[in-house]
Parts: structure tokens; C-alpha cells; sequence
């Protein structure tokens, strides 16, 4: 394999640069031309491909976004998409590709993976997600721009004795919400993998109240629904329940990556980088412990389940009243 390409996919995430800047050092370091790739599959389909050096990658470590761009192509999803892609990177003379993204851009990668294309995926989403690995790229920045939000509105929720609703990110995953709602000292946490009864909510802030506390937090993963909806059926149970609602939606995408996403997005990069020198396709990287690991990307979709750390949930009740 002499020439490999590298795009990014899917919601943008603040270390996706940091990642391809690996990929592009080390293919080179490890004696290969390294191609980038516009637009995810949009511009794997219409051939919006460029050599990449290690200048292009220059200053870009903590960029957040992605100077790759990224977009939504849903007609990838067609075997029609998936061949023309095929074709434009052989005529490219590309060998080997990584993806940068969510699970939507891993299905991408099997599809190309099933036409016989070594593709290599790595987990790029702030939503934390992606089975197969313990963190994904993006996680942590995303997690300390929520915290440093809650931590304002701790400040105004304080001097008004009053009860915040932040929605956070997480359509089906409630990582970003258990993580910020521990880190910030959130009274309540609602998460898609967690049953809740707004009896249950009503009842934790009632006692809050009692027990001399002036604030109440309440960190909500959009999955479980959105925050105005939260808001009403808490004051159709008691119409002495006022709350405000704080949506952080796309403020939680942007922003410098961490150093642990920047470490973490380092090493996702190289690793998939030395599995394409050692021919390997068909697979995904990942974290476990602080082990850098691979695993069959096509098993990882088909059986595969991300879960949330439940003990942290548990860990929030006990500590937060
Ligand atoms: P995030 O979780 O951050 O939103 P994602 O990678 O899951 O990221 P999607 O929009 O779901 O984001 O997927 C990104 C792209 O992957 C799609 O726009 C499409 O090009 C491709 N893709 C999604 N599903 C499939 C599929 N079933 N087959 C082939 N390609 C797909």
C-alpha cells in the first residue's frame, strides 16, 4: 500500500483535525502519500480529493471543527454512491482509507468494507457513543464547555433561588449529560438509558428546597425529550414550579480541543495509520482502559452496544441531594 486517504464524517467534533493531522505525519513518517478528503462521502463520490503534507497539517492541533469539512450525504447509504466512492479513490491510486466520525460514518466504512475497500474507522463524536471504545474524539472538550455553561448559570440560579433546565446533547446516548450533571454538581440527571418520574423530579427538588438548598440544576439529554417539555409537565404537576430552560445545542460542537482529546485523537490517528500498513481493513480503533485497541467494525455495528457508566448515575443520587 503506498497511497491512503483520510476523511471526516457526520457531526463535527473539536480533535477531528487533531486526528488527521496524526494520520497525515505518520503515513508520511511511515513512508506513504496521504490524501485528504472534502466533505466526507460527498467528496469521496464527486472526487474531491487532495495530497495532503505535513505543512497542510501545520496549526491545526487545536483548531476545533474540521478543515476537511464534513456533510451529511445520506445517498452513501446507496450501494450506487458506494461504488462511484470506490472508483474515484482507485483512480486516485488510494489503497487504504480512514473515517473520522459517528456511527453513521462507521456504517460508511462497512459498506466500503463489505465492496472489498480496506477502510479504518475511527470514533469522532462528541456524544460519546461509538461501541468498541471507551471515549470517542470530541467528548471531553464537548463535557467542559457544558460544565463551564452550568457553572454560569449556577451563579444566576443561586441569586434567584431558582431551578434550571439545561438541555444537553445526546439523542440516544446520555454520556455528556451523566458526565456534566456529576461534574457540575447537578441536582438531577435524566438520561435515555435511565427511567424518570416527573413525581420522582418534583419530589428530589421539593426536598432540595427543604433541606436549605438555593439552587436547583437539572441536566436533561435531549434524547429523553427537550427542555421546554420538562419544564411543562413539572408544572403540570405543580404549578408552583417555575423553571428555566437553557438549551446549549451547538455551542457544545465547537471550541480548541482538549489535551485529551488532542492525545486521544493522536493516537487514534497513528493507530489507524500502522493497522493500514499492516494491511488490516474492516476494523474500527478505539480506548479501553488506556489501552489503544481495534476491532472488527462490521461486528462492532451488527452487536455492539454502547452503555453509559450507570454507576455514575447512582454515584449522582448519593451525592446530590
Ligand atoms: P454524529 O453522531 O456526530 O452525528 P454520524 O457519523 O453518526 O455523526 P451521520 O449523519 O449519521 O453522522 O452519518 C454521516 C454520514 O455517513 C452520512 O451523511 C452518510 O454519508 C454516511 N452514512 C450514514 N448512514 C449510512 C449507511 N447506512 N450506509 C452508508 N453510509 C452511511
Amino acid at each position: 500500500m503506498k497511497r491512503i486517504a483520510v476523511l471526516t464524517s457526520g457531526g463535527d467534533a473539536p480533535g477531528m483535525n487533531a486526528a488527521v493531522r496524526a494520520i497525515v505525519r505518520k503515513g508520511i513518517y511511515e513512508g506513504f502519500e496521504v490524501y485528504g478528503i472534502n466533505y466526507g462521502f460527498a467528496g469521496l463520490v464527486s472526487g474531491d480529493i487532495r495530497k495532503l503534507t505535513p505543512k497542510d497539517v501545520s496549526d491545526t492541533i487545536g483548531r476545533g471543527g474540521t478543515f476537511l469539512y464534513s456533510a451529511r450525504f445520506p445517498e452513501f447509504a446507496q450501494r450506487e454512491g458506494q461504488e462511484k466512492g470506490i472508483e474515484q479513490l482507485k483512480k486516485f491510486g488510494i489503497e487504504g482509507l480512514v473515517v473520522i466520525g459517528g456511527d453513521g460514518s462507521y456504517r460508511g466504512a462497512v459498506a466500503l468494507t463489505k465492496l472489498g475497500f480496506p477502510t479504518v474507522g475511527v470514533p469522532g463524536t462528541i456524544d460519546n457513543d461509538i461501541p468498541g471504545t471507551d471515549y470517542t474524539i470530541g467528548f471531553d472538550t464537548a463535557i467542559n464547555t457544558v460544565l463551564e455553561a452550568i457553572d454560569r448559570l449556577r451563579d444566576t440560579a443561586t441569586s434567584h433561588v431558582r431551578t434550571f433546565i439545561v438541555e444537553v446533547m445526546g439523542r440516544n446516548a446520555g454520556d455528556i449529560a451523566l458526565w456534566t450533571g456529576i461534574g457540575s454538581g447537578a441536582e438531577q440527571i435524566l438520561i435515555p438509558e435511565h427511567d424518570y418520574s416527573i413525581e420522582n423530579v418534583a419530589n428530589e427538588i421539593k426536598r432540595g428546597r427543604e433541606n436549605g438548598k438555593k439552587h436547583t440544576i437539572i441536566v436533561l439529554a435531549e434524547g429523553v425529550m427537550s427542555g421546554d417539555e420538562l419544564a411543562r409537565k413539572l408544572w403540570e404537576h405543580d404549578e408552583d414550579f417555575h423553571t428555566r430552560v437553557t438549551v446549549l445545542g451547538h455551542v457544545q460542537r465547537g471550541g480548541s480541543p482538549t489535551a485529551r482529546d488532542r492525545v486521544l485523537a493522536s493516537q487514534f490517528g497513528s493507530k489507524a495509520v500502522d493497522l493500514l500498513k499492516d494491511g488490516i481493513g474492516g476494523v474500527a480503533v478505539g480506548i479501553i482502559g488506556d489501552k489503544v485497541i481495534y476491532s472488527d467494525i462490521v461486528d462492532l455495528l451488527e452487536n455492539g452496544k454502547h452503555l453509559p457508566n450507570l454507576d455514575l448515575y447512582q454515584l449522582n443520587k448519593e451525592i446530590s441531594f
